[in-house]
């Protein structure tokens, strides 16, 4: 073949690639405006009856050189990716996304408490209500410490069924009560949908747990609220899933949401948990929400909790959650890896001492 053929037919291969590239460029735009359509209807992208259906008469037009294999592998590609593109431009509108809104949110909790602000947050209180008593001791360390925000389960999502469960109602009148009595404000977990309505009285903050991090139907209830949401990360869900179960709060016109990196389920056993630090940073890209770090749940030990605060803080996090009990031994749960009250002490003076705790 002489060198001007070959140029002939290379330059005939450039201009079917443009006309490729414009065509399936076209195509991109008539599925966006599928999407558009089908967004507004509220059903699925994607249609596997409708992908199979396009399949099947391409295959039944081909006449080759190309088997129906390969045909099939090409426009399943092109399928694919503008499928991705509709769920990238999807991620880019979702409520709780950056792109959504550039600056970062603020939640102002009563007494002016401010989360996603200038100043650090430090929640800490026991990992359950256990008793009046229990809880007082607690809140009058915390208040004594300069601390605003109390912790404490009422209603506890426990592995076993013969685990303590939580004092219920009680429970939330107890951290409520003492609380009130030390000028703290509350945040409690709430499982139950129905419960969020009567928890309103006793909560500054709703607590969505790990394991509830995919319950839609409380996930909507809590949307439907005016209150504060505090989301914990599934044991085992990715960035995008956590991210979507914010939305689904946001979604219900609920747009105080906090997030909280727990630590995720690895291979991992000197650890509870494995602290995904690198979640931090990520989720304040991605989201415009304030992110807190779990560094009690994420380790499950108290050696390291000072070293995983200032982890967390370094990274980006707007707060931390550490647990408190007078007595940890006696604890009716997570009684390995509580602070007592002099440990937490040093615990905070040295998160603080870090200078990375903004006040
Ligand atoms: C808790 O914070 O009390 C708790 C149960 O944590 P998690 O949901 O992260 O396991
Ligand atoms: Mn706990």
């Amino acid at each position: 073949m002489s060198n001007a053929e070959l140029d002939r037919l290379r330059d005939r291969l450039d201009e079917i690639n443009a006309e490729l590239l414009s065509l399936i460029s076209e195509r991109a735009e008539v599925v966006r405006e599928i999407g558009t359509v089908k967004e507004k209807q509220g059903v699925p992208k994607f249609d596997p009856e409708r992908e199979k259906q396009m399949l099947e008469k391409l295959v039944s037009s081909n006449k080759g050189p190309f088997t129906n294999s390969t045909i099939r592998t090409l426009f399943k590609q092109i399928f694919q990716a503008s499928l991705d593109l509709q769920s990238a431009e999807h991620k880019k509108s979702l409520l709780v996304s950056r792109k959504t809104r550039k600056e970062d949110t603020v939640i102002e909790l009563p007494q002016g408490v401010l989360v996603g602000g200038a100043a650090s947050l430090m929640v800490a209180g026991p990992c359950s209500v256990e008793s009046e008593e229990q809880t007082r001791t607690v809140a009058a360390a915390l208040a004594k410490a300069g601390i605003k925000v109390m912790r404490g389960g009422a209603f506890k999502p426990r592995t076993s069924p013969y685990d303590f469960q939580g004092l219920g109602m009680d429970g939330l009148r107890i951290l409520r009560e003492a609380a009130d009595e030390y000028g703290l404000l509350t945040i409690s977990e709430i499982v139950d949908p129905a419960h969020i309505e009567p928890a309103l009285d006793y909560v500054d903050v709703i607590q969505i747990g790990a394991r509830n991090m995919q319950n839609f139907e409380l996930l909507k209830a809590a949307g439907e609220v005016r209150k504060p949401v505090l989301l914990k990360r599934g044991l085992a869900a990715t960035l995008e899933e956590f991210i979507h179960a914010a939305e689904y709060i946001m979604s219900r016109g609920n747009t105080e949401v906090m997030l909280i990196e727990r630590g995720i389920r690895t291979y991992e056993k000197w650890t509870r948990n494995t602290l995904d630090i690198s979640a931090v940073p990520i989720l304040k890209q991605e989201t415009h929400l304030p992110v807190l770090v779990d560094v009690t749940h994420s380790t499950g030990r108290k050696d390291i909790l000072v070293p995983c605060a200032k982890a967390g803080l370094a990274a980006g996090a707007d707060g931390i959650m550490v647990e408190v009990h007078p007595d940890p031994a006696t604890a009716l749960s997570d009684a390995a890896q509580q602070l007592n009250i002099e440990e937490f002490n040093q615990f905070y003076n040295d998160v603080k001492a870090s200078g990375l705790f903004r006040q």
